[in-house]
C-alpha cells in the first residue's frame, strides 16, 4: 500500500472512532468559482497559482508603505491601503492580510462586510467609534470607543462599521485570517448594484418609498 491508502485508512478510522463529527469545507478565497470540466477553461484554483518554491525571493513577501497616511479627501474621509494576496505575493494559502485605515475628522468606515474573513484593529492614532451586530433574530448592536493601543474583534461575516467621530485624524492596523477576506460595503452593494436591483424589491425590503429608493440608487457610490 502506497502512503495515500495508509492516509485513508488512518482517516477511516478516526472517523470511525471519533464520537464527534468533524466536518470542513474550505473555505473559498474568492466570491465565485464555477466548477468546469475542462481544464481548458479553467483560470485560478483556491484564489492563486504558486510560484516555484525555488524561485522566490525575499521581495515575494515584502511590502513597503504602510507608514505613509492615506489620501481621505473623499466622500467618507476615510482612506484604506490593504495587503491582500493582491499586494504581496506571498501570502498565498497563508490566510492572513492586513490593512491600514486613515480617517479624517467625522471620518467613516461604512458599514460593511468581509465575507471570508474575521477583522481585528488596533488604534494607533486618535480614537474611534466602532460596532457590530450580531445576525438574525437578535440583530444586537455591539459597540466600543477605542483610544490608541485599545484592540477591537469583528467577527467573521457580521456587519461592522468604524467611525471616527471626533475633530482630529485616526489611524488603524486591521488584521484579517483570510490572504483575501473581501469586502461587501451595504449602502454600496444594495444601492449601486450593476445594474440595479428593482426598485420595487427595495421599496419593499427597505421600507422606503420608491422615490427614496430612486434617489439613494442615483448617487455615486463609489468602489470602497
Ligand atoms: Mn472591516
Amino acid at each position: 500500500m502506497d502512503t495515500h491508502f495508509h492516509f485513508l485508512f488512518a482517516l477511516i478510522f478516526l472517523a470511525l472512532a471519533t464520537p464527534i463529527a468533524f466536518a470542513n469545507d474550505p473555505s473559498p478565497l474568492q466570491d465565485t468559482c464555477v466548477a468546469v470540466n475542462d481544464s481548458k477553461y479553467g483560470v485560478f484554483v483556491n484564489g492563486k497559482f504558486c510560484k516555484n518554491p525555488k524561485l522566490a525571493t525575499a521581495d515575494d513577501f515584502f511590502f513597503a508603505g504602510l507608514d505613509i497616511y492615506g489620501n481621505t479627501s473623499n466622500r467618507l474621509g476615510l482612506a484604506v491601503n490593504p495587503v491582500t494576496v493582491d499586494q504581496l505575493p506571498g501570502l498565498n494559502t497563508l490566510g492572513l492580510s492586513m490593512s491600514r485605515l486613515d480617517f479624517a475628522p467625522y471620518g467613516l468606515n461604512p458599514p460593511h462586510i468581509h465575507p471570508r474573513g474575521t477583522e481585528i484593529i488596533t488604534v494607533l492614532e486618535g480614537t474611534l467609534y466602532v460596532g457590530f451586530v450580531t445576525s438574525n433574530p437578535d440583530n444586537r448592536l455591539i459597540t466600543k470607543v477605542l483610544n490608541k493601543g485599545d484592540v477591537f474583534v469583528f467577527p467573521i461575516g457580521l456587519i461592522h462599521f468604524k467611525y471616527n467621530k471626533w475633530k482630529t485624524n485616526a489611524v488603524a492596523i486591521a488584521f484579517l485570517n483570510s490572504q483575501s477576506a473581501g469586502v461587501i460595503t451595504i449602502a454600496n452593494a444594495v444601492f449601486g448594484s450593476k445594474p440595479s436591483i428593482s426598485d420595487d424589491v427595495l421599496a419593499k425590503a427597505f421600507q422606503l418609498d420608491k422615490k427614496v429608493v430612486d434617489y439613494l440608487q442615483a448617487q455615486s457610490w463609489g468602489d470602497n
